[in-house]
Order: structure tokens, then sequence, then C-alpha cells
């Protein structure tokens, strides 16, 4: 690596000569002090991110809401609030985070096929804007718990625009056969029954059509399925006032090629405008787009383990830090913090965890000997968030970078915390 060579598609991680940096931060300095595992963020990348959305809907009404579960530790949610961005929730616990985090409840969408009667009320007693509904069932729940609290709750219907948005199949959630949303010819009618229930206002309508998406085509076809719904349950007398296209844009992990946000904003509003819905209340649901290149994980190499078929680089994070390997496969880049000259040799990057399944990357080119530090890279959205404590490991602490000021906003878990709330009988 040269000077200033900052890594593609993070602009704000970079080496400086030959350290890796998060903005004006020294990586090994943060290792040094705060130990490994440890995940560093940008918040510069952070608003850059969100900046390309706002550029995107520049003079529409459109409300950003960040898809909470892709990092939702409350340093990340209060940059988010504080930029103006709205929440997309998925549980009565990410509302509690949003609220403890300074975010405004009116600006929460709440999602998910399995909200309880309990998280509703929550959710109606602090006036959330809008639940989105994926079946009839949660319809009738939904109006009695409003009712039982003499509201009405705001409601959108999650349709399934049955397209396929070419991502890993665990991460595609708009065709038919997936256990999300209410199908294309189902939703007139659902939202027949919705707009009859007392307990309901429909307010709009929302899809969700996978993740990690870099193909602007699903989207476009997906706007073309939701319009026509539109149409078809406006001139059935049900008044849509917002439209919510979701989120799922993807982001370069290895070379991939998403649209921007801006640019893939631009080829839908043309659309939008062409069929006479620019001037609509917009929304959209962004996660992975807003936190997974702001992100990075440290960690440790503890061993170097050669062997006949395999080396392995044993390294002190595991895939209860970093679960998207073991979960779907996923790919993130590992780069030294300070490289080294040489060869190196190829290994497989594995966790301590006592799992087969403990990788982190398979076949990597690396220079190192054990105590470097190796940042894995793409480490902001479905990570912490995913973290676990199995092998009872503490979950790693996190930082904040903003400019030249590091802030600790997650202690590293203690043994101790992770049985807290454990007795002996
Ligand atoms: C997960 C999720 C999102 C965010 O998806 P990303 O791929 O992280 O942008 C948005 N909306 C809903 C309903 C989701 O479940």
């Amino acid at each position: 690596m040269t000077a200033n060579t900052a890594l593609p598609g993070q602009p704000h991680i970079a080496y400086a000569g030959d350290q890796l940096h998060v903005e004006a931060m020294a990586l090994s300095q943060l290792a040094r002090e705060h130990g490994t595992p440890l995940f560093v963020y940008s918040k510069a990348a952070m608003l850059s991110a969100l900046a390309a959305y706002q550029r995107g809907f520049a003079g529409r009404q459109a409300q950003i809401c960040y898809a909470m579960k892709a990092n939702s530790s409350l340093a990340i949610l209060q940059v988010f609030a504080e930029a103006g961005c709205g929440f997309d929730i998925v549980s009565g616990g990410e509302l509690a985070r949003v609220l403890a985090a300074g975010g405004d409840p009116a600006k929460v969408i709440f999602s998910g096929v399995g909200k309880t009667r309990a998280e509703m009320k929550q959710a109606l007693q602090v006036g959330i804007g809008c639940f989105n509904v994926e079946s009839e069932a949660e319809l009738d729940v939904l109006s009695e718990v409003a009712m039982g609290l003499g509201k009405k709750a705001p409601v959108s219907l999650r349709v399934n625009p049955n397209v396929d948005p070419k991502t890993h199949p665990y991460i595609s959630t708009g065709l038919k056969g997936n256990k999300f949303g209410i199908a294309h010819e189902d939703a007139l009618s659902a939202y027949r029954h919705a707009a009859s229930l007392p307990g309901l206002k429909v307010v709009g309508i929302d899809c969700h059509i996978g993740s990690q998406i870099t193909d602007s085509t699903p989207y476009l076809d997906a706007m073309d399925r939701v319009l026509d719904l539109v149409a078809e349950v406006e001139s059935a007398g049900v008044p849509i006032h917002h439209i919510d296209f979701g989120g799922g844009l993807g982001i370069n992990y290895n070379g991939d090629t998403p649209p921007q946000a801006d640019a893939l904003w631009a080829q839908l509003l043309t659309k939008l405008d062409a069929r006479g819905y620019g001037q609509r209340q917009l929304m959209i649901e962004p996660g992975r787009s807003l936190v997974g290149n702001a992100g990075v994980c440290l960690t440790e190499v503890l061993y170097l383990k050669p062997g006949e078929q395999k080396n392995f680089c044993i390294v002190d994070a595991a895939m209860n830090d970093l679960p998207r390997p073991a979960m779907y496969q996923a790919f993130h880049q590992i780069v030294p913090v300070t490289p080294r000259t040489g060869d190196g040799l190829v290994y497989d990057v594995v966790g301590p965890v006592c799992e087969s399944g403990d990788w982190i990357g398979r076949d990597r080119q690396l220079r190192v000997a054990a105590g470097d530090v190796l940042a894995v890279l793409s480490a902001g959205a479905y990570c912490m968030s995913m973290a676990s404590n199995y092998n009872t490991r503490g979950r790693a602490a996190e930082i904040l970078v903003d400019g030249t000021k590091a802030h600790l906003i997650r202690q590293r878990e203690s043994a101790f915390d992770t049985f807290a709330l454990e007795q002996l009988v």
C-alpha cells in the first residue's frame, strides 16, 4: 500500500504512510488503547452516505428512516437522529433504543412479521409514525389493541411485489414464498379490510425486496408493481398518503458496484414523475448502505498455524463478533493495519470459537506475524448488531471516530456482564 490510499468505496478509511486510519485516527493506536476485537466507525462516512440520499431527494417530500437493525448502537442512532433521520424498527427493544438515543417517535416506522400486542401498545403509547403491517391477521390485532387505548393506529401495508433482487436467498424478501409482506393479488382486499377496521387509519404502502442489491432494475420493477397497486387501491376509495420503498441498497464488499444512492434515486424519481407520483410523501428505509462501509473490526493475530492443506491465521475476533461469513458465506476484506513487506502466505482467517463455521475469510494472501492487528472491512452493518456471547465471549468495544476525536461508545463486555442476569439454584 502506498501513502494516502483510500480503500475502495471507503473514502474515510485510508492508509497514510504505513498506517491504516479511520478519518484522522491511526487504527494501531486505537487497538493499543482499547484492545481487540474493536469496532471502529467513521462519523463522516455515515454522514456522507446519508448525504447521497439527501441529495437524491432534494426538493421532494421525503423521510429517510434508518433501518437500525443494521447497527443499533445508541451513538450511531444519535448521529442519524441529529441529522434528521427517522428510524425503521423491528422490535420494541429497538423502539426503546430510539427513545434513549433522542430519536423522534413520530418518525418511527415499525416493520416485521411478528409484532406482539405488548410491542404494539408500547409503540402506540409513544405515538410512532406508522406500523408497516405484514398480514391480515396483524391488522385485526392492531385495530383491537389501538381501540383498547382509545387510539387509531396509522398503518401501511407491506406488499410483496414478487421481484427477484438477485441477492443471497437469506436476504431476499420480496419473492412469493418469503414470509414477508402481503401478496400483490391480496393487497386490494387487505386495504379494504384495513379501511373498515375502527382502530386503524390507512396512511401508506410499503415494500422491501431484499438486501445487498447491486442493480437498479429490481428497484425499478418493484416501483412499477407498487404504483400499480396505489392506483388500484385509491380507485377503490382508500387514499394512500405515503409510499415507502424500503431499503436494500448494497455496498462494495469485494468489488461490488451498486449504484450510488443519488443516482439510483434520480432513476426512480424519473419513473415516479412519469407516473404522476413524484410529489407524494416518500419514505425509504436504508440500513446497510448508511453504515456498512463506515466501520471496521480490528482483530489481533494470535497464532499462525501452517498445515498441509491449509494455513490458518487464528485471530481474536470470531463468529460471535462477525456473524456474516458463518451465516451467509459473506465476504469481508481483511487488511493489515500496518502492512509488512514480503510475499506472505495464503491463509484461512479463523476465530477461537469451537465451530468449523467460525471463519472470517478464506484463502487470503496475507503477510502477517502473531501480534499484528488486522482490519476486517465493511463491518459497520449487521456485525455488532448481530453479535452474541457464544462461548461466553464478551462483545467487543466500539469507537466512533469524528475527525481527530475517538469516542468510546460501548465498553467491552466482561465475562461477568455475560452472566450478570443468571442465578444459581
Ligand atoms: C432490513 C430491512 C431494511 C434495511 O435493509 P438494508 O439492506 O440494510 O438497507 C429495510 N426495511 C425493512 C423492512 C427491513 O427488514
